[in-house]
């Protein structure tokens, strides 16, 4: 595998993206693990270097899934009939 941004032999994969990179190219970036609730308090399992290809863009927080949330629960008025406008 090649460093996806110069082409030289690849060391290391981003955590985030899949992107190979080099060692000269690989930069770092925090990574959460896992999250996980004690005593009501939420915690995260995080390594504080994990390999980032510095070409994606990991968020820093959680990113709404709303289209999930509306197939998981239908609207109570969905009987209307899609066909009308
Ligand atoms: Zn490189
Ligand atoms: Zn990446």
């Amino acid at each position: 595998m090649q460093c996806w941004i110069c082409a030289a032999p690849a060391s290391a994969t981003c955590r985030f993206c899949g992107r190979a990179v080099c060692r000269d190219d690989a930069r770092i970036h925090p990574f959460v693990l896992e999250v996980y609730e004690s005593g009501g308090t939420h915690y995260g399992l995080a390594v504080e270097d994990a390999i980032h290809c510095g070409i994606c863009k990991p968020k820093p927080d959680p990113v709404l899934m709303e289209f999930l949330d509306e197939a998981r629960a239908p609207r109570p008025n969905s009987k209307r009939k899609a066909a009308q406008k």
